[in-house]
């Protein structure tokens, strides 16, 4: 049997997948069995920050894996807190609490906003609100805080206490706020499972306000959207305001599972020794690949994810076929007349991956991709459209 093959017969069925096998990539290129060349604009769901095999990202992760792979998190090791520290000095945040997930991540972020209104107001304070269209992850916990029917309904009853609020929605939200003892409110500041849809500046300076007045805490998910991928190093610095507690994952470190958790003064000691764990959670080899990401999203680099998002918006803004294109940097999506998903197809068999998200092609090309495979992909997408 082949890989498809093997695969029906042994994976479980949960993900439609296209009908490409990857074999080998390097930077924004990779290849399948039969050596037929694609270019890559979904980087594994904007994990592979640089791409594929990216030359100092591997010497990072292969010198720490010819070093030791794990310790477990009864011991110290230096490549997560140098990570750590790093996470805090680019962000002003004050601790980091490593996982493997954006699930994790958010797992995380969702128990700390619990403890924490217990602590300051009551333990009836439980409530989070969330926004329609959010994503959040696949646990059951952050699956019931995803405001999506869609995915809830085959895996009742859900987690309590999250409150759905229309994104965008200030009166929405001010309600929600006033009639229910709430502890925070958890956003993506773009959403991108959801459609690619930034948060209004409006609406998140009214929530900033809601969230002082109240005491609640601001809980940013930045899995997708962190990491440079959307022009900054993390998406809510798009915006006036410093969250609670960020989570991150995806592109944290550049192709390795590793998930992080960060928190402000407000919440950096509310988590205590057993309260919290993970086996793998802050592993070294995954911490090397973070480090020789993260130390490389400076301003030059953010700067070119600025132009090229201005590349792809000016080149395609004005296609027959394009209805709209939303979000920022290199996270976008282009709303299409054709079906996205077929469009998706085309760009596959002219060699070019992307992705969708709801009714929307979404790019989310490698951060260094080169300016002419950026170019030719773009035109075999104008043709496709
Ligand atoms: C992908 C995603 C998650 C879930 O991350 P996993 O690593 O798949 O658990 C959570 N939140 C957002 C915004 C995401 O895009």
């Amino acid at each position: 049997m082949n890989v498809f093959e093997l695969d029906k017969q042994f994976i479980a069925n949960t993900y439609g997948r296209f009908n490409l096998q990857i074999v080998k990539g390097k930077g924004s290129l990779c290849y399948d069995e039969k050596g037929f060349e694609y270019i890559d604009l979904g980087t594994g769901i904007a994990v592979n920050t640089f791409g594929f095999c990216d030359e100092l990202w591997v010497k990072a992760v292969t010198e720490q894996l010819n070093t030791f792979q794990h310790t477990s998190n009864l011991y110290y090791q230096k490549p997560s807190v140098d990570l750590a520290k790093m996470l805090c000095e680019k962000t002003g945040m004050k601790k980091v609490f490593f996982s493997n997930s954006g699930a994790e991540a958010n797992e995380c972020a969702i128990k700390t906003a619990r403890k924490y209104a217990e602590n300051t107001k009551g333990k009836e304070y439980f409530n989070i609100i969330t926004l329609i269209n959010s994503f959040h992850g696949r646990t059951i916990t952050t699956l019931s805080a995803t405001g999506q029917e869609v995915f809830h309904k085959d895996f009742l009853p859900l987690t309590e206490g999250f409150l759905y609020c229309p994104a965008n929605d200030v009166n929405a939200l001010t309600e929600l706020v006033k009639n229910n003892k709430v502890a925070g409110i958890m956003f993506e500041t773009v959403q991108g499972e959801g459609g690619v849809l930034p948060l209004e500046e409006d609406f998140v300076n009214q929530m900033v306000k809601l969230a002082k007045e109240n005491d609640l805490l601001l809980i940013a998910d930045e899995v997708q959207t962190g990491n440079g991928r959307t022009g900054k190093l993390y998406s809510y610095m798009n915006y006036g305001f410093m969250p609670d507690i960020v989570s991150t994952a995806k592109g944290l470190a550049g192709g390795l599972p590793l998930g992080a958790t960060l928190f402000n003064e407000k919440t950096e000691n509310i988590l205590k020794a057993g309260m919290h764990g993970s086996t793998f959670g802050g592993n070294p080899v995954a911490c090397s690949g973070a480090l020789s990401i993260l130390e490389r999203l400076d301003e030059k680099l953010l700067k070119e994810v600025e132009e090229k998002s201005k590349y792809i918006i000016d080149s395609l803004s004005n296609v027959k076929g394009v209805k709209s294109i939303t979000g920022k940097g290199l996270m976008l999506g282009i709303e299409t007349e054709k079906d996205a998903k077929e469009i998706a197809l085309k760009c596959l068999e002219k060699g070019v991956i992307v992705l969708t998200a709801k009714n929307k092609v979404r790019l989310l090309p490698a951060l260094n991709i080169p300016m002419e495979l950026l170019e030719k992909s773009i035109n075999i997408i104008k043709e496709v459209l």
